[in-house]
Order: C-alpha cells, then sequence, then structure tokens
C-alpha cells in the first residue's frame, strides 16, 4: 500500500483495451497524458467539482481536516464510473494525495496509479499572465492539464494590477472579485507550465501589485502562502475551506479596493 506504481504496471494499465474514462489527480506526467489523449481515452480533473452531492458523504473515508480539493476528489471518485486513477503522489502535490490513494484503493474496484512527476520542461504561464477574466482564465489553466500540447495562439501578456497566489481554490467564486488585470502565481502557473513540482517557480512573487495569497484551509501550503505574503509589501493572506464565506469575499474586495485596484 502506498508504493509509487511501477512503469510496467501504468503502462498495462493505461494501454489496456477498453479503457475509456480516467481520473487524475494533481498534475500527471506529461508521458501519461499523452498516452491517454493519443488513444482518445476521456480524462478527468477530479480535483475540480464534477459532481453535485454532498461533501458530507466523504467523511467516512477521509477526515474533515483534509483540505476541500483532496475531500472533492474524494467526492468525485464515489460518483463517477471510472477505468483507472492516476495522482500525483510527489512534490508536485502533497503527501494528502499519496493517503487520498491508499483510501481510494481501499474503497474503488479500479486500478489505482500512484506516479510522481518531476517534469522539468516548461511549457510557459501565458494564461497566467492575460488580460481575461479570472474565473474564465482558471477554467483554461485547469482544462489544459488534459492536454500534452502546447497552448496554440497564446494571448500576449497584460499590465498587472492585481495578483493571485495560489492553486485553484475549491470554490471559483472567489475569482470573479478579481480584475482581468490580474496575474496569477504560484502552484497554478506551475500547473499551467507543466511542471508542478518546480519550487522556485511556485515561490514567485511580484512585489509592485497587491497580491491575495490564497491556500485552501488545511493544505500544507498555507505556510509558504503566509510566509510570501510577510515578506510582500502589499499583500492579503488568505485560507479557505470548501465554500468562500461572505467575510473573506469582503476581505479581498476591500483588501482590493484600498489598493486602489479598479474591478
Ligand atoms: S490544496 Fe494542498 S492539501 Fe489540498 S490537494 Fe492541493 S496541495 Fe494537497
Amino acid at each position: 500500500m502506498n508504493a509509487i506504481t511501477p512503469d510496467t504496471e501504468i503502462d498495462r494499465v493505461l494501454t489496456a483495451p477498453g479503457l475509456q474514462r480516467v481520473g487524475i489527480v494533481g498534475v500527471p506526467p506529461l508521458r501519461l497524458i499523452d498516452i491517454l489523449h493519443r488513444r482518445g481515452v476521456e480524462i478527468l480533473d477530479l480535483d475540480a467539482m464534477l459532481v453535485v452531492e454532498d461533501m458530507e458523504s466523504t467523511v467516512a473515508l477521509l477526515p474533515r481536516v483534509y483540505c476541500a480539493i483532496l475531500r472533492t476528489v474524494v467526492l468525485n471518485a464515489m460518483h463517477l464510473d471510472l477505468d483507472a486513477i492516476v495522482l500525483d503522489v510527489g512534490p508536485g502535490k502533497c503527501d494528502g494525495a499519496l493517503h487520498v490513494a491508499a483510501v481510494l484503493e481501499d474503497s474503488l474496484p479500479i486500478p489505482i496509479l500512484r506516479v510522481i512527476n518531476n517534469d522539468r520542461q516548461p511549457f510557459g504561464a501565458p494564461l497566467c499572465r492575460a488580460e481575461m477574466d479570472m474565473t474564465d482564465k482558471f477554467l483554461a489553466i485547469t482544462e489544459r492539464v488534459k492536454s500534452p500540447e502546447i497552448l496554440k495562439n497564446p494571448p500576449p501578456p497584460c499590465r498587472p494590477t492585481a495578483g493571485f497566489w495560489g492553486v485553484p481554490p475549491r470554490d471559483f467564486s472567489i475569482l470573479a472579485l478579481f480584475p482581468d488585470t490580474t496575474h496569477v502565481y504560484g502552484w497554478t502557473r506551475c500547473m499551467e507550465n507543466k511542471t508542478p513540482a518546480d519550487a522556485i517557480l511556485e515561490a514567485r512573487i511580484n512585489p509592485a501589485i497587491p497580491t491575495v495569497f490564497f491556500a485552501q484551509s488545511f493544505c500544507a501550503k498555507t505556510a509558504l502562502a503566509r510566509l510570501l505574503a510577510k515578506k510582500h509589501p502589499h499583500a492579503l493572506y488568505l485560507d479557505i475551506d470548501v465554500n468562500t464565506g461572505s467575510s473573506a469575499k469582503a476581505k479581498i474586495q476591500a483588501f482590493l479596493d484600498l489598493s486602489g485596484v479598479e474591478i
């Protein structure tokens, strides 16, 4: 239990006849996305909200003190008809994903593949720097996890007026508060760059723009978010659990207003 899956077993599962729908957690190595892509296998990003079900139904499998992303993974896995699940359980994701893999293996009759993504080839992060509605921007970035190809016709970078640092939030409603000229940093940028374990890129910030440092509650990244927020001259640190409450939204709004950011 919890050993990394050997390449031979990964290849056996991902090239098996009849494989139709595979769930992914985090950013699996490009080699695996490429295999699935070439075979026309449907890829479902289990980090995203894919089913409308009660989160409390995961409590029998996962303690409430797990982050909302991993609880969403379990919720999706419980309710979707999948042929296999591939989880990045290395530094590109977190230890929590490794333990979730054990939970899923114990509950589901499908192969659970534990992989480590150490890809280093940078694909760039044009969407993180584009002028674009923030919800659309995050939808586009997270959608790209399913593609092994470089973005065609990338948008030009805009002059940033605000910053968002962090992972794609479980609840995207927070994003509507930011202007289209927000640049995105943190793990989301690593995700678009297809280098999820690039800690140097993850820690990059822009001190010239007011920045919200976001982490999911109960995630180890809260420590990094707080540290970077302390070093940044104009920062707001925020951790949010399953849904964004009105007080968190009010804090972001007040922070951006007081920083003179035009929405
Ligand atoms: S938010 Fe943190 S704890 Fe949750 S899946 Fe992402 S890295 Fe892991």
